[in-house]
């Protein structure tokens, strides 16, 4: 029998190394190296002062659990050889007793998620190396305050042991010693905390801390690994909608010591200013610290500017640095480094995070200083983070009078005012209750992620700029106020002081997040204006994108705010909204309950008046744009109380007995009212709302046109299913303008156009035919997609937050648009629409017309335009700019 020749494949790389002897990762994609290991590669590449290293790809994380969390064989041979070229080049020896190498251990992801997962520094330090390293630098503090944050670390990070533990045997070392901060602690007290550290170690595990660099090595790059799926990891992908990826890069990297006494510091800086944008350097270091110090915000941070007082030279070259990094990531860099006895080294680079304020004004600035065109700079602003820019602010008046409890950092912009929650279960359930709250903590950690979500705002009463507090909450535009040192909190008993006063958990204060006040009561708020740089990133995007913009709107306010913030027409008036206000609620009510079309076309009659005072508003706000109205669309039991003591009341109010009401109540009572006697069967049932609608609609624009004000209605027609129901509708609506037009003596033009919403898969379906009777189409992905999938709209929340966890589905489908399911109808839509009508309108008007990813489908299945609420407008234009210009117009 023939043998079979087994086909070698070359066995794949798992470790990269970085540094003088060799830069291995820098054509390799940040997917397998990750962020930081990428960039590492990277700058040590362009010659930047990088400590060397080795990067385990994220394809090792993505084996390790396919292994059933095993590490692949042969990586710790490759980490071996690794570390084998690091020794030689840095002369230095793991484990060393005499001139030991120590290095750090960290997780990088190819999408940063700070703070969420597992550091461990001075890695390689054992009771035997600690010695030849306080010999080697003549310094026995610094080589024992190294070994204690390793035991600590590690037992932390790798052990699972509560820090609590080692943060106790701390505080009593401080205080034998004396010490109020942690560098004051001499060196026999350190000697002693790695004694007391050791043996907290062993109760907790029942092993010695491990002697073995190479063990200790294994150990933590496994811990680092299976710091990729800790719940809050997981919620942070599933919070910011990460997915795809492989898993976590590790980086081992030699240490460079920022602790070594008061020639060496550590900082964290970004190359602009990511609160404001301003093109300054901006950031924060600590002398004779620790990375950790500085993000953790254990000790208060000097500001970066202050640096050339300590040390000149240093200050110097990193701003030459942060010169050379713009120049290279053409965009704002994060970094992190570290002074050892005067050597300035670079720990870390990404692109920074930025507020939406900050996205905008960098975009701008860059492209004045020729460093990227217009259009990357679109590209470069997530256009969700708008958002922020028109979020609401103080008043200047209301500001004046506010009584300032106390100033912290401004640490993320924007206004909130709200209750006390002191942990994050507390701010996520009062929230989920409807209430608004500020989350108050000392400091936050990554466990409090759901609370920071969910709070309005976020107040720490340490931490600097850089805490995890004020990155995660920029992030996400979340109003942040850091370091309030004032502030002192009693998370027992559920209350604060501050300025001399005692506040409990349901007393309000405001927050600024752009100048660090905290603020007793409720502090008034105003609408942020819309000009400058957000006013020129509004007008490129006009100019890139081919896609139309309009809103969802239904007050004359909405439209015109909707106007202001640059719709050019409304593309869904929701008409059912106005039958709710107490004025007319009654009328409708009689509507529903009359029993014959006479006593229904009375009542209607009485709510022709308002409805066409409703139009001439909206019209005239919109004056020379289009506004599509769409007829009544949800079931009539939607206007009827349900509990008996309304029914009552409604009872009275029109004259009839109880009774009556509840009857009728149950005669609509329907099993699945979303499927039910709703949209265009209404007006197939009672012909007479279509036409009293239709005729306060033309009524309406002819007063307008009386008063000088061009408007330009569309009458839609909802829910449609079958061409035939169109045509019948149609016909009715086309002999309603008729007779109106009629009735008002109006010999003018009217050109109002007739068309239908896509709501139902058969329409979708039969779009050539049912195109045939309607003008336009409009997408109503909201119950497109929840007919298509057969997932309620109103009762989805039971089971979604499994299936996006599960991933089942990437996302929510009623947020973004299903492409691959939902989105198959709306192409077949448009293009079997336009068979049937050519150049047939087609806009989309369900909550994704306000979705950046669904904009872009929009664009590419090329409808005219999407249509989404006031304050997603300028996203929407964003968005659709982007479209055009990552698909070509
Ligand atoms: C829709 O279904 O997408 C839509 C816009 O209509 P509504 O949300 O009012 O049902
Ligand atoms: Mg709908």
């Amino acid at each position: 029998m023939a043998k079979k020749t087994a086909k070698k494949s070359k066995p794949t790389k798992m470790v990269y190394y970085f540094g003088k002897t060799k830069t291995e990762g820098k054509n390799v994609g940040k997917d397998i190296l990750g962020g930081k290991g990428l960039n590492l590669a990277d700058m040590t590449s362009i010659g930047l002062p990088v400590p060397p290293g080795i990067t385990i790809t994220t394809q090792v994380c993505a084996d390790y659990y396919k292994g059933g969390k095993k590490l692949p064989k042969g990586l710790m041979d490759e980490v071996h050889d690794g570390v084998a070229t690091l020794e030689k080049e840095l002369k230095k020896k793991f484990g060393d007793n005499k001139n030991p190498l120590l290095v750090s251990v960290r997780s990088g992801a190819a999408v940063s998620m700070p703070g969420m997962m597992n550091t461990i520094l001075n890695l390689g330090l054992t009771d035997e190396s600690v010695v030849a390293l306080a010999n080697a630098t003549n310094n026995q503090r610094f080589a024992y305050d190294a070994y204690r944050r390793l035991i600590d670390m590690f037992g932390d990070v790798v052990m699972e042991i509560d820090r609590e533990h080692f943060e106790h045997a701390f505080t009593a070392i401080k205080k034998k010693y004396n010490a109020s901060q942690d560098n004051e602690v001499p060196a026999e007290g350190l000697v002693e905390l790695c004694n007391e550290y050791k043996a907290i170690y062993k109760k907790y595990t029942g092993e010695d801390f491990p002697q073995d660099p190479m063990k200790q090595l294994e150990l933590a790059i496994e811990a680092v690994f299976k710091s990729w799926n800790t719940t809050r990891a997981v919620r942070y992908r599933e919070v910011e909608g990460i997915r795809g990826l492989l898993g976590t890069a590790v980086n081992v990297q030699s240490m460079a010591y920022g602790n070594m006494g008061q020639d060496c510091g550590t900082g964290v800086a970004f190359t602009r200013n990511p609160s404001t944008g301003e093109n300054k350097f901006y950031g924060e270091f600590l002398i004779d610290a620790q990375g950790e110090d500085v993000v953790a915000g254990i000790r208060t941070p000097q500001p970066v500017a202050e640096m050339s007082k300590w040390n000149r030279t240093v200050y110097k070259q990193l701003l030459e640095i942060k010169d050379t990094l713009e120049a290279h990531y053409k965009d704002v860099q994060d970094i992190e480094f570290t002074i050892e006895k005067g050597e300035l080294f670079m720990l870390q680079t990404r692109n920074g995070k930025r507020t939406g304020a900050a996205a905008v004004k960098i975009a701008c600035d860059m492209v004045k200083e020729g460093l990227i065109d217009e259009q990357t700079a679109l590209l470069r602003i997530p256009a969700n983070d708008l958002t922020q820019l028109l979020l609401p602010s103080f008043t200047p008046e209301s500001k004046k009078n506010a009584k300032v409890l106390t100033i912290g950092l401004p640490a993320s912009p924007g206004a909130a005012v709200g209750a006390l929650a002191f942990t994050a279960e507390e701010a996520v359930e009062r929230s989920h209750a409807g209430e608004k709250v500020l989350l108050v903590r000392k400091e936050t950690s990554p466990e409090d992620i759901d609370g920071m979500h969910s709070a309005v705002g976020i107040l720490t009463s340490t931490g600097g700029m850089t805490s995890h507090a004020a990155v995660v909450a920029r992030g996400w535009g979340r109003c942040c106020v850091a370091g309030a040192g004032e502030v002192e909190i009693d998370q027992k008993g559920r209350k604060i002081k501050v300025g001399g006063k005692t506040y409990k958990h349901s007393d309000i204060l405001s927050i600024d997040g752009s100048t660090g006040q905290v603020m007793e009561g409720s502090v008034e708020t105003s609408e942020p204006k819309l000009s400058g740089d957000f006013a020129k990133v509004m007008k490129w995007a006009d100019e890139y994108r081919t896609l139309g913009v309009r809103t969802n709107a239904d007050t004359p306010k909405d439209s015109q705010r909707a106007r202001d913030f640059g719709a050019e027409g409304i593309g869904l008036c929701r008409t059912e909204h106005m039958f709710f206000e107490e004025d007319r609620i009654t009328s409708m009510r009689e509507m529903i309950l009359a029993e014959t079309e006479e006593d229904r076309r009375a009542a209607l009659a009485k709510l022709l008046p308002f409805q066409r005072e409703d139009f001439v508003g909206i019209f005239t706000a919109m004056k020379n744009l289009p506004v599509t109205v769409r007829l009544l669309d949800p079931p009539l039991h939607e206007f009827l109380p349900h509990d008996p003591k309304a029914q009552k009341e409604m009872a009275e109010m029109l004259g009839v007995s109880p009774a009556k009401v509840k009857s009728r109540v149950a005669a609509l009572h329907e099993a699945n009212p979303m499927l039910g006697h709703r949209g265009c069967r209404l007006s197939v049932t009672y012909p007479e709302i279509l036409e009293m609608q239709v005729t306060a609609i033309v009524e309406a624009a002819i007063e307008c046109k009386k008063n000088r004000v061009n408007a330009m209605p569309e009458i839609m027609i909802p829910l449609v299913g079958t061409a035939a129901e169109l045509a019948l509708l149609r016909a009715k609506a086309e002999e309603t303008i008729e007779k109106t037009k009629q009735d008002q003596g109006y010999k003018g033009e009217l050109d109002i156009l007739i068309g239908t919403m896509i709501e139902i898969p058969r329409a979708a379906l039969t779009a050539n035919e049912v195109a045939e009777h309607a003008e336009f189409f409009s997408f109503g992905t909201n119950d497109l997609t929840q007919m298509t999938f057969g997932y309620s709209r109103d009762d989805v929340n039971t089971f979604l937050p499994d299936y996006t966890r599960l991933e089942i589905l990437p996302t929510d489908p009623f947020q973004s648009l299903d492409t691959s399911g939902v989105g198959q109808l709306v192409e077949m839509g448009v293009t079997k629409g336009r068979k049937g009508r050519k150049g047939l309108k087609c806009g989309i008007c369900g909550e994704h017309g306000g979705d950046p990813a669904s904009i872009n489908f929009c664009h590419t299945v090329g409808l005219d335009y999407v249509s989404c609420s006031p304050f997603r407008v300028p996203i929407a234009r964003l968005a659709a700019a982007q479209a055009a210009i990552r698909n070509g117009k």
